[in-house]
């Protein structure tokens, strides 16, 4: 099992996991004796404290995959750094984010296709959990696949994918009558 925590990141190491019903649960930290502040790159040993962080990562053999991640708060030395403290910022998620990079990506992409709602449901159909409005705010934070700035008329429709089971929504430039975005 450990062989799945270092394609997640090299630095980080498997101290145990628990099969449950519907998820695998991996307890991690990382190997990295010194850890760079944040704020000003200062390299610091000291720990001030530990914690568990709770992140969801990608499926395996149909499991909910949930990462219990060793977090530490650690002292910053720099007199000249603002902070005093700061949390281990782990390579693979982003600060106080509650899936990993990889997890976010593979969301989006189901969700460019499909109307939230219904990507929610197929991607629950494959053991991630995620809410209706936590893809949105997701797809949000993406930079726009398109730009819209010039764009002054559209026409919005929805349409199915699959009848009574996945609708999206589809967004036609009418000046130049091509579409510019299909999500939902
Ligand atoms: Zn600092």
């Amino acid at each position: 099992m450990d062989e799945f925590i270092k394609l997640l990141h090299k630095d980080y190491e498997l101290v145990q996991y628990q099969m449950k019903d519907k998820a695998i649960i991996f307890h991690i930290q990382s190997s990295r004796k010194e850890l760079a502040c944040p704020f000003c790159g200062s390299k610091s040993m000291r720990t001030h404290s530990v914690y568990e962080r709770e992140i969801q990562d990608l499926p395996i053999q149909e499991k909910k995959v949930i990462l219990l991640v060793t977090t530490r708060k650690m002292f910053c030395d720099n007199p000249q750094c603002q902070h005093t403290t700061f949390a281990e910022v782990h390579p693979f998620a982003a600060p106080k984010a509650q899936k990993t990079d990889r997890l976010v990506k593979n969301i989006l992409h189901t969700s460019a296709q499909l109307s939230s709602l219904n990507a929610s449901k197929l991607l629950k159909s494959g053991h991630i959990t995620v809410c209706k409005s936590s893809i949105c705010s997701l797809l949000k934070k993406m930079p726009a696949i398109v730009d819209k700035s010039s764009i002054t008329k559209v026409c919005v429709d929805d349409f199915a994918l699959r009848k009574r089971f996945f609708y999206g929504t589809v967004m036609i430039d009418l000046e130049r009558e091509v579409g510019c975005s299909t999500n939902g």
